[in-house]
């Protein structure tokens, strides 16, 4: 399995990495700081070198075994088994994805309903909503602002589902109930605000979310409002 090192920190933006398996452009390492495509959000994409010279990661996804795959750009010279690399993330777009899924829990905390989608790029995000209430967009964005301006921590944590099942009134706090079956759980809190079961990369502080704008609200059926959301700078 692939030591996944952004989940632990998110903000690691390169590492050094031993070649662990190659499937034509497909790599796998022993360690990444590549998020893999999940939960909403695209795999992360950069750039992997090696003797001086570079390739194009373009794409970063789950293997069938759980590893992480890394896709090389076509024609791209592929290392052996075993050699070390260095591989660096496009840290512009994975920061943008960090604003944004940390954006998509403060937004979840505003628009208390059932979530039943959601989607996250650096350009544009949504979550959809089972709710039939139409949204008021400029409240939604005022509240936003507010939960960004106050600067609330954010910090993950493990936890067991014995500890979990030790603590009900944690399962009632979480806005989203945790898988069960896996062992550990791991648990996203923004402080005051949000508690759920999550394993993609956020920021350190909402602060860090900076300009967001509610965009088009779309109705895609009686009890179904997307709501999409863009970085504004
Ligand atoms: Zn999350």
């Amino acid at each position: 399995m692939t030591e996944e090192l952004f989940r632990e920190d998110s903000y690691l933006r390169d590492c050094d990495a031993t070649v662990v398996a190659t499937d034509g452009n497909a790599l796998t390492f022993d360690r990444t700081v590549f998020y893999p495509l999940g939960g909403g959000q695209p795999g992360d994409t950069g750039t992997l070198s090696r003797d001086g010279q570079s390739a194009a990661v373009v794409d970063t996804r789950y293997g069938d075994d759980g590893s992480i795959v890394h896709h090389l750009e076509e024609g791209a010279a592929i290392p052996s088994v075993g050699d070390t690399v260095h591989v660096e993330l496009d840290w512009d777009r994975r920061y943008r994805h960090m604003r944004m899924h940390t954006a998509m829990h403060l937004l979840g905390s505003v628009l208390q309903y059932g979530v039943t989608g959601g989607n996250i790029s650096a350009e544009k995000s949504r979550l959809d909503f089972d709710m039939e209430e139409s949204v008021d967009k400029e409240a939604v964005g005022a509240a936003l602002k507010a939960l960004v301006d106050a600067n609330h921590s954010v910090s993950c944590r493990w936890i067991s589902e014995e500890e979990l099942d030790a603590q009900p009134d944690l399962v009632r706090t979480m806005s989203v109930q945790p898988p069960r079956g896996k062992g550990s759980i791991r648990l996203l809190e923004i402080e005051g605000v949000d508690l759920q079961p999550c394993g993609g990369t956020h920021l350190n502080s909402t602060a860090e979310v900076g300009a967001i704008r509610i965009g088009k609200v779309e109705k895609k059926g009686k009890r179904n409002r997307r709501v999409n959301i863009h970085l504004d700078d």
